[in-house]
């Protein structure tokens, strides 16, 4: 058997504090988990089921940290095709074990473990998208369009619920609030998410951003993180 294309290298987050890889095989995101982001959206923050979309697996990537003092920043490109690049700062929950129909009260069994991420996002087209009931692929699902932390496992960090997540951009604090205010927490997503399809081990699960969004321009940079879990930064060139 021979494949008539060159095989692409499988996507993958390094794991936090050695060489240890972790497979990405799908992303799901939540669409609107907290209030205060709801409402800044222009949406009721009801308690309505949560929604998902997808981007591609080699969306989400680690930016490289400087190799050392003077060295080169991490940077993420300007995507092509937009005005308003948005940040939304997300817990991300990596799963380590397959699952269908899982009770909420089993859900975190599946989970290996977590990390930060943003989940960059072409916000113009994403308005178009909604006015005219289109798909938020492209406006959502672009090259590097998943910058992620280093993931932790859960027999280091637990199961977060609690704790500050916050993202700043060139040292001003832009987004700010607490994993205790998601609407839906990560049990109930992935028992929900695990109803419509079987979840893998390899997937992750973007879990919705705060309050706080806005935009990113060619030469900013961009802090991020979860109190207890971990730290992100990267430039946008
Ligand atoms: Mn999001």
């Amino acid at each position: 058997m021979t494949y008539v294309v060159p095989v692409p290298t499988l996507p993958s987050l390094p794991v936090s504090g050695g060489d240890a890889l972790f497979p990405v095989r799908r992303v799901f995101c939540v669409g609107r988990n907290y209030a205060d982001h709801a409402r800044e959206m222009g949406a009721d923050p009801v308690r309505e089921p949560p929604f998902f979309f997808l981007k591609p697996a080699d969306a989400v990537f680690a930016p490289q940290q400087p190799s050392g003092p003077g060295g080169a920043g991490p940077a993420v490109p300007y995507p092509p095709q937009t005005a308003d690049l948005h940040h939304e700062v997300e817990l991300v929950v990596a799963l380590g074990q397959a699952g269908s129909d899982l009770d909420p009260a089993d859900a975190l069994d599946a989970v290996w473990g977590y990390g930060v991420g943003v989940d960059l996002t072409r916000r113009d087209l994403q308005a178009e998208a909604k006015t005219l009931r289109r798909p938020w692929d492209l406006a959502k699902g672009f090259d590097f369009s998943g910058p992620c932390s280093p993931l932790r496992p859960a027999g280091e960090v637990g199961h977060p619920d609690r704790g500050r997540i916050w993202l700043g951009v060139d040292g001003a604090i832009r987004q700010e609030g607490d994993l205790g205010d998601q609407i839906w927490t990560v049990p109930e997503i992935i028992a929900h998410l695990s109803r419509s399809v079987t979840l893998r081990p390899g997937d992750l699960v973007f879990t919705g951003t705060p309050a706080g969004v806005g935009a990113v321009t060619r030469g900013s940079t961009v802090t991020a993180g979860i109190d207890g879990v971990a730290d992100l930064s990267f430039t946008v060139e």
